[in-house]
């Protein structure tokens, strides 16, 4: 009957810290749960228990604080297994399975892409899950926004951010903070013309007027309206003057003025 068909994971999603997104990724076939970073202990607990949901996996995008610093405490109450980059095996605490670029996992029947996505730091990769049409990005990609480059350079932040407009429109993206509304000031700043990012300054107003969050987000959505997925805008490169540089060029640039804005 139902045998063949894969059922598309659950994501549950809820505040950690100042302004991190914690994520549960749940199977309900094989009641595997991920959590996506470990910002916080006791939120995730909670979530847990309010979803009855049980740990059995920790999916590390980069070795930050507020990204995996919980792993330990999570690890040691619930045995979970720990996955993280080889790049950055070193820094992510208890980990158990080093995974690389393109390298495939299987959660449950749900194949787990990892791109490794380097550029906010040397060893921050991503986690794809193609058949649920989901992707946690951590601090590579914000709505409106991108990580900043505390540890590689713009050429490696451009070279990952490539990788994700790779993937389908209709992806959701699943960012690791809620810095949306003041991404779009400096979104707007550069590219006041753009249509799509008028309309979703609008609605992310609105949403955090309600308190709500502006994630997940889209690979479409960021396409028409995130400066850093659009290096090859002729507006913002007239706004920043740079009309006949390479992408990279232009996205060093829109990079290095979010940093003085
Ligand atoms: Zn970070
Ligand atoms: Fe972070």
């Amino acid at each position: 009957m139902g045998e063949h068909k894969i059922h598309t994971l659950q994501v549950h999603m809820f505040p950690c810290l100042e302004d991190n997104y914690g994520y549960l990724v749940h199977d309900p076939e094989t009641g595997y749960t991920a959590a996506i970073d470990t910002p916080e202990v006791e939120p995730i607990e909670r979530a847990l228990r309010e979803k009855g949901w049980k740990l059995s996996h920790i999916l590390n995008t980069h070795h930050h604080f507020d990204h995996a610093g919980g792993n330990l405490e999570l690890k040691d109450k619930t045995g979970c297994v720990i996955i993280g980059a080889v790049a950055d095996a070193k820094r992510i605490p208890g980990i158990d399975i080093r995974l690389g670029n393109n390298d495939v996992y299987l959660f449950g029947k749900h194949e787990m892409k990892v791109f490794d996505t380097p550029g906010h730091t040397s060893g921050h990769c991503v986690y794809y899950f193609e058949d649920s049409g989901i992707v946690f990005v951590g601090d590579t990609l914000f709505s409106l926004g991108c990580g900043r480059l505390f540890e590689g350079t713009a050429e490696q932040m451009w070279t990952s951010i490539q990788k994700l407009l790779d993937l389908p429109d209709s992806t959701k993206v699943y960012c690791a903070h809620e810095y949306t509304q003041a991404n779009a000031e400096f979104a707007l700043s550069v590219e006041p013309g753009n249509a799509d990012l008028c309309k979703r300054a609008v609605e992310i107003d609105k949403l955090r007027a309600a308190h709500q969050p502006t994630i997940p987000t889209s690979i479409g959505l960021e396409r028409k309206t995130n400066p850093f997925m659009r290096p090859d805008s002729e507006h913002l490169r007239e706004t920043i003057g740079l009309i006949d540089a390479s992408n990279e060029e232009v996205f060093a640039e829109t990079r290095q003025r979010k940093d003085r804005f």
